[in-house]
């Protein structure tokens, strides 16, 4: 097969519709690019079997439906990280369930042309015809970039349309390029030595003969696995041992012939593209030091960065419990509503009780939270779109430096905030594997918002929203205390490890940080949707099934023997409020406390209340009763359950149709231990916040560290260092708050 026949033009699939994927670095604007055209119809979800991120979106032009697959952002096709490796395989349609792209439209971030252009010499090497959307044109000029996009196009081989798709400039002639008759194969430019080339056609022949690959990309195939170290790889691939034999005898010949086999590709791609540029670009001088530079003057500051990082930080914080009241109060009154309005439609018995008592509070209280989690996304999206995270790792850089890691693992630990799970894959970019190690054992430390519900039902509960510690709510201090806590405990832990278990070097930190720009509304937005999205899913599936359950355990079992006839003794006060020995209210009261007197004993009794009491010597230390310990046992499954144990634990019992429900705050708040002390103080609120910082409480993060450590030693070294700590920490604030007499 001849280089010149990969340069045939093909025919268009189906003129109805037709698959492209956008391909690009990290940050070219590929996000935004495919919000830009896909507008609200897309889906996001993972590819089976590992969690890279899949998106799919639509877009209609003309008569033709347009599917865009957008690929994670890469800087390679080596296949070196698992990003890279399930970029491939969709790009060459062996991924599972992806289908093989028509055509590729490589993102190329104009104001960083040679970088990006690497990506591009690699996709045009897939065997599909590619075209480049060259982004960030506005972005180029202010830094005095004239790019001759025409020149560049003739000297790359392929269509290259300029846009800026964060103002949708130049998207109507992209997206009629989309749909027009597919541009000629590109061919490969760029040569290497004559014995180089050699081996390449050997390989890349006896992978088209073995059928390991389609044809069109054989030589692509074959460069990369010739060229490419993959010893140092996180992510070992299989290849047949025929093929591994071969890769093996070539690059010995090469060695022999005194040819740095492992250097070539690089420099080879390099000098292409620096002599293509050379031609189609002009770069003014004097452009050295632009707006983001002045700024990053400040921000990474060694002294004012971190402060700086510390007040946004707060600031966030203090918008969610400022703003986040308001309508969680609504959602709140929306359920209780519902539940009052289910207790007067479905007669009284197991179904009332299943959905009034169990399911209604148990989704509702979690849902509750949903403008929080809509707020914190928003900020994140915000710092993310901005370009500011890349700073904040490089700002943690020097103290992770401290405790023997560097910046890389901060990355996975910052998701962390937002979950663990995508945090720990993260982890997948660390290439020392003791450091990735820590890493994944300390990320589930950082407070994901999982969390978030509990601390701000604590703390809303707890704390007086009218009181300030100088310029800050208390409620926002007690938050912010308790992230600061959970990044405490993670860095001292990671020292810890790094000092024994794991001891050993951190390659120093090699990392880019992107321009500032100004955020695009549509992807924080999009961002929000699809956080809020995984959030309610997790609530009308998971929780939706734990509280059932709890319900359940809460309920049963009916008949227990109970210590006194309540019946009876509701029926004597009527008798002694009849014959006048009790006036209106003292038999209000009393029997209001003959109910709660019955709702506790009943709840004691049943299933969970049981399971509570066997955990409750074991807790009583830590400050908390049967109750909380019931809820710990359901939280172990995933954190904010606790949420809908609480709400079902207290609720549960209730059976005559109230209609002044009370909320699961008055009830905690109210809460009595049998001598009339309150179950609940600020202090036990604290500790049981320590508490939930510090332990791992979800079968998720068990699961994946299982995965990815691929053994059963790490994950259950994790519950078990974290049960401790969490443990420990927690007895030491309850009995040392007590000794200091809160
Ligand atoms: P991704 O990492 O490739 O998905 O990049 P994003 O789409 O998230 O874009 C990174 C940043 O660049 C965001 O702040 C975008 O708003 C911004 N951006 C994207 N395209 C352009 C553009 O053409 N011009 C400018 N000035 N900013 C852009
Ligand atoms: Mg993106």
């Amino acid at each position: 097969m001849s280089l010149d026949s990969l340069s045939a033009p093909i025919a268009p699939s189906s003129s109805a519709s037709r698959t492209i994927a956008l391909a690009g670095n990290p940050n070219c604007g590929k996000t935004t690019l495919f919000n830009a055209l896909t507008g609200l119809r897309q889906r996001v979800g993972n590819y089976a079997g590992v969690t890279v991120e899949k998106k799919e979106g639509k877009l209609q032009v003309g008569e033709t439906d347009v599917n865009v697959v957008d690929i994670p952002g890469i800087y390679s096709l080596s296949a070196r990280s698992l990003d890279e490796q399930v970029a491939r395989n969709v790009l060459l349609g062996t991924q599972a369930d992806a289908s093989r792209p028509d055509f590729i439209v490589s993102i190329v971030d104009a104001s960083n042309l040679e970088r990006n252009l690497y990506l591009t010499t690699q996709l045009m090497e897939l065997g599909r015809p590619v075209l480049v959307a060259l982004n960030m044109m506005d972005v180029a000029a202010q830094n005095g970039i004239d790019i001759d996009a025409a020149a560049l196009g003739e000297a790359l081989g392929v269509p290259v349309l300029p846009i800026v798709a964060s103002r949708e400039v130049g998207l109507e002639p992209l997206k009629r390029r989309l749909v027009e008759p597919l541009p000629p194969l590109p061919k490969r430019h760029w040569k290497l030595a004559p014995s180089l080339e050699d081996e390449i056609k050997k390989l890349a022949d006896f992978l088209t003969e073995h059928q390991l690959i389609e044809p069109l990309a054989a030589e692509g195939e074959a460069i990369r696995l010739l060229l490419n170290d993959m010893e140092a790889a996180p992510v070992q691939i299989e290849l047949p041992p025929e093929l591994e034999n071969r890769i093996i005898q070539a690059r010995e010949r090469l060695e022999a012939a005194d040819i740095d086999w492992w250097a070539v590709e690089a420099e080879a791609r390099y000098g292409w593209i620096k002599h293509i540029c050379a031609h189609a670009v002009v770069t003014a001088e004097g452009f050295k030091h632009t707006t983001s530079d002045k700024i990053d003057r400040v921000v990474t500051h060694r002294i004012l960065g971190p402060l700086f990082f510390a007040f946004i930080l707060i600031l966030v914080f203090e918008s969610i419990s400022r703003f986040a009241q308001y309508p969680m109060d609504l959602i709140g009154g929306f359920f209780d509503y519902a539940g009052d309005w289910v207790r007067g439609l479905v007669p009284p018995g197991d179904m009332q009780g299943l959905l009034a008592d169990g399911v209604i509070p148990g989704v509702g209280g979690v849902i509750t939270f949903l403008p929080q989690i809509l707020i914190l996304s928003f900020f994140i999206s915000l710092l993310e779109d901005s370009g500011y995270m890349a700073r904040a790792a490089f700002i943690m850089d020097r103290i992770m430096r401290r405790v023997g890691l560097n910046g890389k693992s901060f990355i996975p630990l910052l998701s962390s905030f937002a979950c663990a799970i995508p945090g720990i894959m993260a982890t997948r970019t660390i290439e020392n594997p003791k450091d990735r190690l820590v890493t994944i054992l300390i990320a589930p430390l950082m407070s994901c918002s999982a969390r978030l519900p509990v601390y701000l039902l604590m703390i809303h509960t707890f704390f007086p929203s009218g009181k300030r510690i100088g310029i800050f709510s208390t409620q926002t201090v007690v938050l912010f205390s308790m992230y600061v806590l959970g990044i405490v405990a993670a860095i001292g832990m990671g020292w810890l490890f790094k000092k024994t278990l794991l001891r050993g070097h951190s390659p120093p930190l090699i990392m880019e940080l992107p321009p500032y720009r100004f955020p695009a509304w549509r992807n924080v937005f999009s961002t929000m949707l699809t956080r809020a999205g995984q959030f309610l899913q997790r609530a009308g599936t998971v929780i939706l099934a734990i509280s059932m359950v709890l319900w359940f355990l809460a309920a049963y079992p009916k008949n227990i023997q109970l210590s006194r006839n309540y019946a009876t003794e509701r029926q004597q006060m009527e008798t002694r409020f009849q014959a006048g020995q009790l006036t209106e209210a003292e038999k209000e009261q009393q029997l209001a406390e003959l109910k709660v007197a019955e709702a506790s004993e009943r709840s004691r009794k049943s299933y969970l209340g049981t399971m509570g009491h066997t955990l409750e010597p074991a807790i009583r230390p830590l400050g908390f009763n049967w109750k909380i310990g019931i809820g710990l046992i359901s939280a172990f499954a995933a954190r904010e359950v606790i949420i809908s144990t609480m709400a079902i634990v207290y609720s549960v019992g209730d059976d005559e149709a109230n209609e002044n429900t009370q909320s699961l705050q008055k009830a905690l708040q109210n809460d009595r231990y049998p001598d009339g002390r309150p179950v609940y103080t600020p202090l036990v609120a604290v500790a049981l916040m320590v508490f939930f910082v510090l332990a791992l409480q979800c079968m998720s993060t068990f699961a994946i560290v299982r995965r990815e450590t691929n053994s059963w030693r790490w994950p259950f070294f994790m519950l078990g260092y974290m049960t401790a700590l969490a443990y420990v920490t927690t007895l030491i604030v309850y009995q040392g708050g007590r000794m200091l007499g809160f």
